[in-house]
């Protein structure tokens, strides 16, 4: 180990800063951050800096009365050998000192910081390569969620409580294991403090309630596992048990805990493995069962995903959830394809619409589809697709209006398939797309010529 990590008290004590620019302007932000106060010298300062409330602020030439009083020094001038003096002046004085970017004259050095207060990580590659502490930086970013201070600031609210009540240490280290990794720490994860509260105050008076069980909604997105976002993954990493449909790619399923059991409850039109009261019914068994449960839907839950009935369910029987967004088929598919939904030459708004066929006929507001200057996206359009390009006609939309199907968006199976109202249904017959398609309509469509950036072969199975 060539340096000793340690944290550094430095609320209200002064820290000397020499140097006016950019870099100083940084570290003084990172030590006012840490509740330092301030003296700034150099012949000229940014004005940013010298503004700060609680900076004193030194306009001349560094001095080595200058260190007077100071608990920790940062040299950040552009000259080296003010820099040189201000670490040997320091050395001499046993305050310690960082020079940025020369570790040969600091006695200390600034880590690279994740904060997530009072929960704080910091990096260091003894100096060496701070673009590889940024890129591990940026790893743990993903991993550790930005509301882990709350977590933080929760477990150091009751830590007193917990000590007082539970006096034996290994009990202790037990019962804040079960809290900070179970059904406790996602309440207030979840933003559910008082919920959190009480689960904790029954634990400490001795009754397991954190055994019952919990629901993810989770949105998985329209495909490419790449665009799960860091909670879907971290719950899905979580759940006992995976709940999911014929939308939801193999691989994104795999991403889930190696142990934790899969069922399938895939839906395809007119030919559901499970009716929507059975899998509301399944989620509150397994809930009840003390589960933790993620329900996996594909896109969005909540857009043409009945992820809001599946919620009433749980929340009728008491039993606690949590809704992830997703990306939409329209968001991802239309991203993937080069096709910019509002591009402001073609569209002020874009339309959702569902083109779910009942008793074989299309309930949709043509008049508000067929209007100009919007794009209209159609989900589970394909088997109306004739119908869904005459009724746009019928109503006033010219016969030359283009039209895309995307097949399969954001996988390595992505097809795009473009036509007009006029053509697109023969083309489509010929061209026998797989589901699922989106089908977008609208100028926009023209755009994708030349936006097409998206490989599909180039994925990797
Ligand atoms: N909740 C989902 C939509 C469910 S409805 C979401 O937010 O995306 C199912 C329809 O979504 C499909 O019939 C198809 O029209 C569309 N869809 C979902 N994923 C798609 C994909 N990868 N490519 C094309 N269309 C897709």
């Amino acid at each position: 180990m060539d340096y000793l990590p340690a944290f550094h008290d430095i609320r209200g004590r002064l820290c000397l800063v020499v140097g006016g620019g950019e870099v100083a302007a940084r570290k003084a932000g990172v030590l006012r951050e840490a509740g330092a106060r301030l003296r700034v010298v150099a012949p000229e300062i940014e004005p940013e800096l010298a503004g700060l409330p609680g900076v004193e602020a030194v306009v001349a030439r560094f001095a080595p009365h200058h260190l007077e009083g100071a608990v920790l020094v940062v040299a950040a001038t552009s000259d080296r050998e003010v820099n040189r003096q201000v670490s040997e002046l320091a050395g001499e004085r046993n305050v310690p000192v960082n020079v940025v970017d020369d570790p040969e004259l600091c006695s200390f050095i600034m880590p690279s910081i994740l904060d997530r207060s009072p929960l704080m990580v910091a990096f260091s590659s003894g100096g060496g390569s701070p673009v590889l502490t940024r890129l591990l930086r940026g790893v743990l970013e993903t991993v550790i969620p930005q509301n882990y201070s709350r977590l933080a600031a929760f477990a150091v609210r009751f830590r007193e409580l917990v000590k007082e009540r539970v006096t034996s240490p290994p009990k202790r280290r037990i019962l804040w294991e079960k809290v900070l990794d179970g059904a406790v720490a996602e309440r207030v994860l979840a933003g559910d403090d008082s919920a959190a509260e009480a689960m904790l105050r029954q634990l400490l008076a001795g009754e397991d309630n954190t055994l019952t069980g919990e629901v993810y909604l989770v949105g998985a997105g329209p495909g490419d596992p790449d665009l799960l976002t860091f909670r879907a993954l971290r719950l899905m990493q979580k759940a006992d048990v995976v709940v999911y449909d014929n939308l939801v790619a193999m691989a994104i399923v795999d991403l889930t805990r190696r142990d934790a059991q899969r069922i399938f409850v895939g839906k395809q039109r007119a030919n559901h493995t499970l009716r929507q009261e059975e899998i509301n019914a399944l989620l509150v068994r397994l809930a009840g069962e003390g589960k933790r449960v993620v329900r996996l839907k594909g896109g969005d839950p909540f857009i043409f995903g009945r992820g809001g009935e599946e919620i009433e369910a749980l929340a009728a029987h008491d039993i606690p959830f949590q809704v992830v967004p997703g990306i939409t088929a329209a968001a991802g598919v239309a991203s993937y394809a080069g096709i910019p939904l509002t591009h402001r030459d073609h569209a002020q708004s874009c339309l959702f619409v569902t083109g779910h066929l009942k008793d074989g006929t299309m309930n949709l507001d043509w008049d508000a589809l067929a209007r100009p200057n919007q794009t209209v996206v159609v989900y589970m359009g394909l088997h109306g697709l004739a119908t869904l390009c005459g009724e746009l006609v019928r109503h006033g939309m010219p016969a030359t209006t283009p039209v895309a199907i995307v097949q399969q968006g954001t996988t390595q199976n992505q097809r795009v398939i473009t036509g007009t109202l006029a053509t697109l249904p023969a083309i489509a017959e010929r061209e026998k797309p797989r589901a699922p398609t989106l089908t977008i309509v609208g100028g926009v469509v023209t755009l994708h010529d030349k936006l097409s950036w998206f490989h599909p072969q180039a994925v990797g199975k």
